[in-house]
């Protein structure tokens, strides 16, 4: 399993990250920020190499490259999945049609998924359950199991919830949006309140990648730093990088 990171910042992220954005083993891309399509030229990775979009809610820092992203593909028999919760096919075609996009909508296979809900993406080799966390009412994240076997969860946006407890509970690695860096909010997780209760529920060989931050990198590993948490499992993601499990 390949996560390379391709931005880190939050919606209003003090510092100047890019939108928080993954490419999971150069495949599946997490989240359609407005900077996805520049994000995946500066990584040197062809756009038409994806095999399926993952999107977690409506924001528009996870949401409004999308009309700029699909002019890049080419036409080809098969169509790009694009998954997502309910309302996904509706928000993302209005999107393309309010700026002249909605010819590329063809290429296009819009999948909408509820809370416990699987997918297959054969191409892909993966399996994505979606579990439902605590943002916007659409808000989801997700499990995505390789055909190894192994489980990466994704939260998207998040306050602390069940569905991210069950996450918790299964994933391998869980890639979390941990925006703030004191306490979590009734829409957003707090590494000072949320992290210990995480690490509560993980088992010592599960891994936690931080992101979607809201100041800077260095704040976050200070604090980590100051919480003596092992940092053999939990990393703050950097833009650029790459985490294989
Ligand atoms: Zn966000």
């Amino acid at each position: 399993m390949l996560i390379k990171t391709l931005g880190i910042g939050a919606a209003y992220c003090l510092e100047a990250y890019q939108y928080c954005c993954n490419l999971l083993d150069d495949t599946i891309l997490l989240d359609c920020p407005p900077q996805a399509m520049l994000s995946l030229k500066a990584a040197n990775f062809d756009v038409n190499k994806l095999k399926a979009i993952l999107i977690t809610h409506f924001d528009p820092d996870h949401s409004l490259g999308f009309p700029t992203l699909i002019p890049a593909w080419k036409e080809g028999e098969k169509k790009l999945p694009v998954i997502g919760p309910v309302g996904t096919e509706e928000f993302f075609s209005s999107m393309c049609r309010l700026v002249g996009k909605e010819k590329k909508l063809s290429r296009v296979e819009f999948v909408e998924v509820e809370p416990g809900s699987t997918a297959l993406l054969p191409e892909a080799k993966t399996e994505i359950t979606a579990l439902k966390m605590r943002h916007q009412p659409e808000s989801m994240g997700y499990i995505l199991r390789n055909d190894e076997g192994k489980r990466l969860g994704f939260t998207g946006d998040t306050a602390w919830c069940p569905g991210l407890e069950q996450m918790l509970n299964l994933a391998d690695v869980t890639l979390c949006e941990m925006t703030f860096l004191g306490k979590g909010t009734e829409k957003h997780l707090g590494l000072e309140s949320d992290l210990p209760k995480m690490l509560s529920i993980m088992a010592q060989d599960q891994s936690l990648i931080i992101t979607h931050l809201e100041d800077s990198r260095e704040k976050y590993l200070k604090i980590l730093k100051d919480m003596k948490i092992p940092f053999g499992n939990v990393i703050v993601a950097r833009e650029g990088d790459e985490y294989h499990f």
